[in-house]
């Protein structure tokens, strides 16, 4: 099956001689047609990049980006099947949200009572009713993005590109954005390639997750793959809280040359048949858990309780648990 978008060594450099950025470096990936893709990655290890090029707001330096079986590598943006929503959202200020969300279709000379209609049926496909005769200024930050998703969408592109959309929205309502906007993918079908350094949004929303760092993918999995089997001590501390265990540590707590080991897979129990043995030296408390932070001599180890638990208190004396299905091995990379 074709691919509705694939990335074929793509590079992208900025700047010369020794400002030189590399900023994306032999990006290959395909992405499946309805397929909710999401970039992950710390700030400036080149997702933004990957995405502006598949815009066609920037163009790779070398490499080949198809979308639907076509090279669009050198096309600009509007001959592209693709829109973006962006991150500030980029409304028009002086337009009322109806004409907004139209203007797609009035850059495409669509009479106006046709595309006004569309934009209504757009707005409600967004539960923004009843609001086209505003303007932007006078939405909420949650609903302008949901004006900003209502115009990419207008178009009916077969892939939109979102770049940290939610990135402006306080922490409830981005949740209830993420399962909206999740739903809505799944109802129209158009593929999603979503940027975000938000492991928790990458992890609830996502098919799968490519791990983006220093301008390359690291790991490209389904949400389970990367949390439970990182491909790299990079995406074991990047996604989700881990133990890394290396040399003569790894050896005596797991058995292996180099390992990792989740924080909620520790429990702690009794001085028998214990994996490890240490002293509590910090509590963190989370409310829906508390992490922590064991001191073994050698090392120390984060372990999360689930909430409610009663939690030692520093300086006590714990004994460590976990099964030998939580320790993951890491390899020389
Ligand atoms: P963020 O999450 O902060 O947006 P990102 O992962 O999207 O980061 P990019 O914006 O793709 O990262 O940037 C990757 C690298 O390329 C960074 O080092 C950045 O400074 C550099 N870069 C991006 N755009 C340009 C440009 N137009 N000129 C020069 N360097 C650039």
């Amino acid at each position: 099956m074709t691919a509705a978008v694939s990335l074929d060594r793509v590079c992208c450099t900025f700047g010369t001689g020794a400002q030189t950025v590399r900023a994306v470096d032999g990006v290959d990936l395909d992405i499946a047609a309805g397929e909710f893709f999401t970039l992950l990655g710390p700030s400036g290890s080149g997702k933004t990049t990957v995405l502006r090029m598949i815009g066609g707001f920037t163009l790779p330096t070398s490499g080949h980006i198809r979308i639907g079986g076509q090279d669009v590598s050198q096309q600009p943006p509007y001959a592209r099947p693709v829109n973006t929503v962006f991150q500030d959202y980029a409304l028009f200020p002086h337009m009322d949200i109806r004409d907004n969300v139209a203007y797609p279709l009035m850059v495409r000379k669509v009479p106006r009572a046709e595309r006004l209609a569309k934009a209504d049926e757009l707005l409600a496909l967004v539960q923004l009713p009843g609001v086209g005769s505003r303007r932007p200024a006078q939405l909420s930050g949650g609903q302008r993005q949901r004006v900003a998703l209502a115009r990419a969408l207008i178009n009916q592109p077969q892939l939109l590109l979102l770049d940290e959309p939610l990135g402006a929205l306080d922490l409830k309502l981005r949740e209830q954005m993420q399962s909206e906007l999740k739903a809505l993918q799944r109802r129209l079908g158009i593929t999603f390639l979503f940027i975000t350094h938000d492991q928790h949004e990458a992890l609830s929303m996502s098919d799968r997750i490519g791990v983006f760092n220093r301008g390359r993918l690291e790991q490209v999995g389904t949400p389970q793959q990367v949390y439970d089997t990182p491909a790299t001590r990079f995406v074991a501390q990047f996604v989700g809280a881990a133990n890394v265990l290396e040399g003569a540590v790894a050896q005596r707590l797991a058995g292996q040359a180099a390992a990792m080991l989740r924080p909620e897979r520790i429990r702690l129990g009794a001085a028998v048949d214990a994996r490890a043995t240490g002293t509590v030296a910090e509590v963190q408390y989370f409310g829906s858990f508390t992490r922590l932070r064991v001191d073994l001599g050698d090392t120390p180890l984060q372990a999360d309780l689930p909430g409610g638990m009663p939690a030692p208190a520093a300086g006590q004396a714990v004994h460590l648990h976990w099964d030998d299905s939580a320790v993951h091995p890491l390899g020389a990379v």
